[in-house]
């Protein structure tokens, strides 16, 4: 049995409902189909969970004659119609949207979850009536009858674990399970959604929670590439990666799936597929536990923007008891999260996103680290981007950080941190983000040009 899921571009037109059903329909696994909320039919397009948000922030700012309420039907109506929908699907939609709109704001955060949801609660709904209208035995399951529970956290909630129990029970049904992503319940009955892009992670969960054989997660991509294929064209595909390198790569920055969305299917380590509902028959990229394509050291690289260090150095900083443990300290009680922390005997950097400081919070930071941990020097360095040279067995092979950093040399970018030694298979450079484009391709050039294919 596979659990299928399907991204807001692949659902985001009656053409495209179409090529799902085709796809679900040829293979008698693809059981359990979770859903986004229609995406963008073209690049200029608006996605409805975007919409959705827009009309949030027009109710709660009591301007709601602004919100765009029409838009957001036209969306579900455009592709009912396409599809020769009976009337009462989208009569039935049309009456949630305005049910979830009108309900209770009192809790802001907690009324933009439940709008949010509608999305792709609507959209399995949607998509549920479409599979029978084609004579296809098909149910929607909501969440909260599933037992998909999770943490009270609005926009970030977790799964909580007896929800892999209960779901099991999905298996049990007749036909072909449509379920939308992106949500679920708290105990005490609320909608709570993931972060963003979250449907990859219901998938993910779903096909933990019952057993699958694979997850297929759907997209418009033929497969995972091995760096941003808007910075170098036409880049090699991944075929094959670990779950480890995945969670690397999606860190800084490859979109394609949403690294959270890896943790319950590593658990249970079930591969996960990503393909293209556009091309089905092109093979994706298959996410596993242990690769048997040995490839080359280097399988992908990626690289994010928006970092900055904060560089401390003291005179025998390596034998003062709890220097480092203090350091954070200052930081966590500012609600700073930091990223890596490279260090020397006398010097301590701290990266982290750049976002989360403003001069205020700065300037009190650095006077605590001065007056509390009598540090000689501390500098903050903003407007970093961090490299990220990616693959399993990398460090088990010699040259790869020389040639790494040659490439970087030849392209003249200077390195101001390497972080090596912590990961089993990445290795980090910290550069200016002016050079970010440079130093990728520099990089790309240097692992995988001429290179025979992954
Ligand atoms: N619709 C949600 C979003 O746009 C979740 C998803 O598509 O995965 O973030």
């Amino acid at each position: 049995m596979k659990v299928v899921k399907f991204g807001g571009s692949s659902l985001a037109s009656g053409e495209q409902l179409q090529k799902v059903y085709s796809i679900v329909m040829s293979d008698p696994e693809r059981k359990i189909v979770v859903v986004s909320a229609p995406g963008k039919r073209s690049s200029d397009d608006i996605k409805v969970t975007d919409l959705l948000i827009e009309c949030v922030e027009q109710y709660l700012s009591n301007s709601k004659e602004n919100a765009p309420v029409a838009t957001l039907l036209e969306r579900y109506s455009s592709i009912a119609q396409e599809l020769n929908l009976p009337k009462d699907v989208m009569e039935a939609i049309e009456a949630d949207i305005y049910k979830v709109l009108e309900g209770d704001q009192s809790k802001p955060e907690k009324y933009m979850d439940a709008v949010k949801a509608s999305g792709e609660d609507n959209s399995a709904k949607l998509i549920a009536a479409f599979f029978r209208s084609m004579g296809t035995d098909a149910v929607y399951v909501n969440p909260k009858d599933a037992g998909l529970y999770v943490s009270d956290e609005p926009g970030n909630a977790q799964v909580l674990p007896q929800s892999y129990e209960n779901l099991y029970k999905l298996r049990e049904y007749e036909g072909i399970v449509v379920f939308p992503g992106f949500f679920g319940f708290t105990l005490d009955g609320e909608i709570a959604t993931f972060s963003r892009s979250g449907s990859d992670i219901t998938g993910s969960i779903l096909a933990n929670g019952t057993k699958a054989k694979v997850y297929e997660n759907f997209t418009d991509v033929d497969a995972v590439y091995s760096v941003n294929p808007t910075i170098v064209e036409n880049p090699k595909e991944i075929k094959e990666l670990t779950y480890r390198e995945m969670r690397e790569l999606s860190y800084a920055g490859f979109s394609v799936f949403h690294d959270e969305a890896l943790i319950p299917a590593f658990r249970a380590g079930i591969p996960v597929n990503v393909k293209n509902t556009n091309n089905p028959s092109a093979p994706g990229t298959l996410i596993v536990n242990e690769r048997h394509n040995t490839n080359g050291p280097v399988i992908g690289i990626a690289s994010d923007k928006g970092f900055c260090s904060i560089y401390v150095s003291k005179y025998l900083m390596n034998r003062e008891l709890g220097f480092g443990r203090k350091l954070m300290q200052i930081l966590e009680d500012y609600g700073v999260s930091y990223e890596h922390s490279p260090s020397g005997i006398d010097d301590m950097t701290v990266v982290l996103k750049e976002d989360q400081l403003d001069p205020e919070k700065e300037a009190k930071i650095v006077a605590r680290i001065y007056d509390e941990l009598h540090a000689d020097k501390v500098e903050i360095d903003h407007g970093l981007a961090l490299l990220m040279v990616v693959g399993e067995g990398m460090r088990h092979n010699v040259g790869t950080t020389a040639k790494a950093s040659q490439a970087l040399a030849d392209a003249g970018v200077n390195i101001e941190m390497i972080n090596q030694g912590s990961s089993e298979v990445s290795m980090m450079f910290g550069i200016k983000a002016v050079n970010e484009k440079k130093a990728v391709k520099a990089l790309y050039d240097a692992f995988f040009v001429g290179v025979p294919a992954l």
